[in-house]
Parts: C-alpha cells; sequence; structure tokens
C-alpha cells in the first residue's frame, strides 16, 4: 500500500518522532517476557512465542487509539534505561528471551520505520518502500491527530496495569548478576 501516513511522516522528521512509542511496546515486551519465562517450554519454543506474540501484541498497541504522550527523547530514554536496568537485574539465561521478546515487540517498527530513522538521523539514502504492517497503514492505525487524548491516555493507563499486574504475578528472575 502506498501513501501511506507512516511514508509521509518519513518526510517530516518532527512528525516521525512522535510515531515512535516505545516505551509501550517495551512495556508490553516485558509482561510477555515474565508470562513465558515462567513456562516449562523448551528455549526454542519459549523465543518463538516471545517473537510472534511480541509482533502481535505491537499490532493491538498500534490499532488502539493512541496519542503520543512523551516526546521521541524522553521516550527512548526511559525505554532504554528500564531494558538496561533488567539487563543486569535478571539471571544470564533469561537475558536472552528477555531481548528476544523486546525484538518481536519492536520488529515492525525496526523493518517499517527503520530505515526512514536511519535516512533521517545518520544522512543515508536507503530506498523508502511501502510499510508491510497493516496497522502502520492509515486505514488500520489508530495514531490521534487532533487533541482528544482522553481514550489514549485510558488506553495507555490500562496497557500499564496489565503488565504491572502480570509483572507481579509471574515475577521477574532477579539476581543482579549472581
Ligand atoms: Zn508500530
Amino acid at each position: 500500500m502506498a501513501n501511506t501516513h507512516v511514508l509521509k511522516l518519513a518526510l517530516n522528521s518532527e512528525i516521525l518522532c512522535e510515531y515512535m512509542n516505545v516505551l509501550f511496546h517495551t512495556a508490553t515486551a516485558v509482561g510477555l517476557f515474565t508470562v513465558v519465562n515462567n513456562s516449562s517450554a523448551h528455549s526454542v519454543v519459549k523465543i518463538s512465542i516471545v517473537l510472534f506474540g511480541g509482533i502481535i501484541m505491537h499490532g493491538i498497541l498500534d490499532y488502539t487509539p493512541h496519542c503520543y504522550p512523551l516526546s521521541a527523547k524522553t521516550d527512548i530514554f526511559i525505554s532504554a534505561s528500564v531494558i538496561a536496568v533488567l539487563h543486569f537485574a535478571i539471571n544470564s539465561e533469561a537475558r536472552i528471551l528477555l531481548y528476544a521478546s523486546i525484538l518481536g515487540a519492536t520488529f515492525p517498527d525496526l523493518v517499517d520505520l527503520g530505515p526512514s530513522m536511519v535516512n533521517e538521523h545518520l544522512g543515508m539514502n536507503i530506498p523508502i518502500t511501502d510499510t508491510i504492517f497493516p496497522w502502520h497503514w492509515q486505514k488500520y492505525s489508530g495514531s490521534i491527530y487532533n487533541e482528544n487524548c482522553g481514550v489514549s491516555h485510558i488506553h495507555h493507563s490500562v496497557v500499564i496495569l496489565c503488565v504491572f499486574t502480570t509483572v507481579m504475578r509471574y515475577g521477574l528472575p532477579i539476581n543482579w548478576g549472581k
């Protein structure tokens, strides 16, 4: 599908930055990680589940009506901080599963938005193709472009609450480098 809003956004770095919503994708990745990490399945099965599940959850989040409560820099700073703390906090065997979950949850943006961002920030000229994932098409994207973000705040609160209760229920494999 050509001429999606994402492609148009790629021409405007200011709006492109607003498109990112990494924190909520990271949060769902952490929630999914805690659930799958607690299962007794083979590690290959676990990694497959978080990769595929992360992509599906990304689609649900993008499809759900949403605004962008955080600036791009704040969004990336908080997300990177969460990942960094978890990296050192959890046991080393669980790290691969955590990173697989984060990869799955951010994969659609890496594929559809990555080239535009690299061009924008690194001055490269990677060819921009049509977006692949349907939730990045204007027809299926939940992006809200007016100031009416009340429903978005509710959705974001529900996401964080669900992730929080999931992490509390299943727990993180924390051992601080031991
Ligand atoms: Zn996306």
